[in-house]
């Protein structure tokens, strides 16, 4: 740290991203992104807007906004591109949470809700996940904070019903509740339609998994009318162009080929059960995802031990150190030969251990 840098960031712990390897060839399976490349139409569109990068992209994104506010059943006013939906996240820490309103969210859940509350000096309340790991919806009833729940969440994969996601919104119409629905394409179900219904929902989602654009960073919020003229005052006050050119293309492609993407979901959706029906023949205990990745663990062989032993032979899974969770990994999902390898190494590891 240098003697220049600010005393209110002196104590901050930033998200640790999941590795991005660089020395091998690995088998990657730690940061959730698609085992798919987007289709060659999604490409050209980034393509042909690089030709004109030396101009600012349209920071209302208008296109975009027209085909994903026909897409989503939603008014062109009610969306907000982002980029990433880590920076729909970020905004809304910052439009709807202060000291006097914290922030709640489950004790395990994605990282990067408590990076962000403690980056805005937001208070915040972590509140346990049940010890089948799923959500108590209860506790998150009358609270006065602003509620951020991932559904599913992450890193367990489980989801929460509409109906107590429902009850939630309910129990709090002071305060924003925010769905984080980065991994909804994958076998949850989406509260989008409940923006008509409930005016304190936040919805957050991205095109990073199920429409294979990690790299492009592309998330958008979807909500009523007055909290997306909140999150615009706060993007006008950082960031107008958030969204660049190739990006806004590309994600405009994306929206047009959504077949593509629902295929590949599908297919994800059969290897996640593959690999569960073969890993619980293996011993392990395996949570019943709704995502595009497994959260698992065995009595047989430790959380870090695995994770360590399956590097070695070229598996990169996401192992997690806090407490509660160090003995599980969690698996993204591949290709069928990708996790057919998977099994076969972790098998490999397994019979070592005998
Ligand atoms: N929410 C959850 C639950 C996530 O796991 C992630 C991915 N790390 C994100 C949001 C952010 O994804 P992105 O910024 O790539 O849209």
């Amino acid at each position: 740290m240098s003697r220049y840098f600010s005393e209110k960031f002196a104590a901050l712990t930033p998200y640790t991203p999941g590795e991005q390897p660089k020395d091998m060839q690995y088998i990657k399976l730690n940061t959730n992104e698609s085992p798919f490349p987007p289709p060659v139409a999604v490409v050209e569109a980034a393509k042909n807007e690089a030709a004109k990068a030396q101009l600012y992209s349209d920071p209302e994104c208008s296109l975009l906004v027209e085909k994903a506010a026909e897409y989503f059943g939603v008014k062109k006013t009610e969306l907000l591109f982002t980029n990433g939906s880590d920076e729909i996240l970020n905004f809304a820490f910052m439009a709807f949470c202060d000291k006097n309103t914290p922030a709640v969210f489950p004790d395990i859940t994605y990282g990067f809700y408590s990076v962000f509350a403690d980056l805005h000096g937001i208070p915040y309340k972590k509140i346990p996940l049940k010890s089948d790991f799923s959500i108590d919806h209860k506790e998150y009833l009358n609270g006065n904070a602003t509620v951020f729940i991932a559904n599913p969440n992450a890193p367990t994969g489980l989801a929460l019903t509409l109906k107590q996601i429902e009850e939630i919104l309910r129990a709090n119409p002071d305060n924003v509740v925010v769905i984080d629905e980065a991994y909804v394409d994958f076998g949850g179900e989406s509260c989008v339609p409940l923006i008509h219904k409930y005016d304190n929902l936040l919805v957050t989602q991205t095109f990073s998994k199920s429409r294979s654009l990690a790299g492009a960073r592309l998330g958008v919020g979807i909500a009523s009318e007055s909290l997306i003229a909140d999150l615009n005052t706060i993007k006008y006050s950082t960031n107008p162009y958030n969204v660049n050119r190739m990006t806004m293309a590309a994600g405009y492609a994306a929206l047009c080929n959504q077949e593509y993407f629902d295929e590949k979901c599908k297919e994800i959706c059969e290897n996640r059960e593959y690999t569960a029906i073969e890993l619980k023949k293996l011993g392990f205990e395996v949570l019943d995802s709704k995502t595009n990745f497994l959260f698992v663990r065995s009595d047989k062989i430790g959380g870090k031990e695995l994770y360590e032993k399956l590097k070695e032979k070229g598996v990169l899974v996401r192992h997690f150190t806090a407490p509660r969770i160090a003995e599980f990994n969690r698996v993204t999902i591949g290709t069928k030969r990708q996790m057919e390898i998977c099994i076969q190494k972790i098998k490999e590891i397994l019979e070592k251990q005998l």
